[in-house]
């Protein structure tokens, strides 16, 4: 037998063991007795029965798989319906709908930054929105955690078109972007030198001919909690079917099924249908999905007041740690960060409150950047009062 070409794999291993760092699946029992506030699905919908019998119905309709690309036979009238409506509830002109959030990002960076053009990015994006910027043809210059005279800064350097990329929420510590200073950036990028702040000369010559920069915003943790009735972040701030913006959501989190959408101007939209890889070349989302999402949707629609009591609940477990002495990060949606002093500690305490009946995410190197543990709770809609208590109890008898 020749030496394994895999060597290097068994040295990274050892690596990670010696660092405390591997990472193993456990698969959760369909009966699980844990209290999970580590999952995503903040408003309860996953197993809601008009969410599961809205997947059920649509594999029966439509089949188990979408049968092809979205190009060739893998668009449903399902399909159509989920993306007319998400785009209507988000405020948005169109919407297309990809197999999950991480292929949305993909699709929307990549589609949306040609060669010539300038990426900004946010130090705190999610790991999809960074693959879609390496994958982009753009150059990609990142810029500091929620600043956007950073952001002007960088946008001063370009030398085509340009966008801003930035999660709505970020989904480690649960904090929010500056949504609205950021879209400022963006269209003070396309005013003459001067005109932004006043200093311009009167009468000096017209409009530069330069477009403002786009703003591409990752709701992924926005949707469903953000905004009136859930409507987003970019709802939210007012940016909600702007010219010049375009979010990505996903199908996973609030809305309890699976798959990812990106939403702004049809044009916009038309281009991705034509230009993004990742929905060209991509089998289309599974019918039983679409049908979940649109089921959810629509309860969502129906039943606003579910957005206020995750948000409501994410506050209630931020006020009553930190009334305890934890460090938590003030949450702006449903995800509620807890920092922990070091990341045998995070495992520690994680461990802890799953012997205790508490299931609860936990983050560590290399998954942050910034090298702080932390323990991440999400706040469910679904969560009854006396559940939030136990989770609370838990938690910090486990930290002692
Ligand atoms: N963006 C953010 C901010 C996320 O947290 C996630 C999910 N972890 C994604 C995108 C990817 O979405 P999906 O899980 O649907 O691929």
């Amino acid at each position: 037998m020749p030496r394994s070409p895999f060597e290097w794999i068994e040295e990274q291993a050892r690596a990670r063991a010696r660092a405390g760092l591997v990472r193993t699946l456990r698969p959760r029992p369909a009966d699980s007795a844990l209290l999970d506030l580590a999952g995503n699905d903040y408003l309860g919908l996953a197993r809601h029965p008009e969410v599961t019998e809205g997947a059920a119905r649509a594999a029966r309709t439509w089949g188990a798989g979408a049968t092809g690309s979205r190009l060739v036979s893998g668009s449903t009238e399902l399909h159509a319906e989920l993306e007319l409506e998400l785009a209507e509830f988000c405020g948005f002109e169109a919407a297309l709908v990809l197999s999950s959030g991480y292929a949305a990002n993909l699709a929307a960076v990549t589609a949306l930054a040609p060669h010539g053009s300038l990426i900004v990015s946010d130090a705190g994006n999610h790991a999809s929105l960074i693959d879609g910027c390496r994958l982009a043809r753009g150059t990609t210059q990142v810029v500091a955690h929620a600043d956007p005279d950073a952001v002007r800064k960088a946008l001063d350097t370009r030398t085509g078109p340009a966008i801003v990329v930035s999660d709505t929420v970020f989904s480690v510590d649960g904090d929010a972007a500056p949504l609205r200073a950021l879209a400022a950036a963006c269209r003070e990028a396309g005013t003459p030198p001067g005109e932004a702040d006043g200093t311009r000369e009167p009468g000096a010559s017209g409009a530069s001919g330069r477009s403002g920069a786009g703003l591409l915003l990752d709701d992924a943790h926005g949707l469903g909690v953000v905004g009136e009735g859930g409507r987003g972040a970019a709802w939210a701030a007012g940016l909600a079917g702007a010219p010049d913006v375009v979010t990505t959501v996903t199908l996973s989190k609030s809305l309890g099924s699976q798959g990812g959408a990106v939403l702004g101007p049809a044009h916009v939209i038309d281009h991705l249908v034509n230009a993004a890889r990742t929905f060209i070349f991509d089998t289309g989302l599974a019918p039983a999905a679409a049908g979940a999402a649109l089921a959810a949707l629509r309860l969502l629609r129906g039943e606003p007041q579910r957005a206020a009591r995750a948000r409501a609940v994410a506050t209630a477990l931020y006020e009553r740690l930190t009334a305890e002495g934890l460090e938590a990060v003030r949450p702006d949606a449903a995800v509620v960060s807890v920092r922990a002093p070091s990341p045998e500690q995070a495992l520690r305490w994680a461990a802890r409150c799953r012997a205790a009946g508490l299931a609860v995410g936990c983050f560590r190197p290399p998954s942050v950047p910034d090298g702080v543990s932390r323990l991440r709770l999400t706040a469910r809609a679904d969560l009854t009062d006396e559940q939030l208590d136990r989770a609370v109890n838990v938690l910090t008898e486990a930290r002692r």
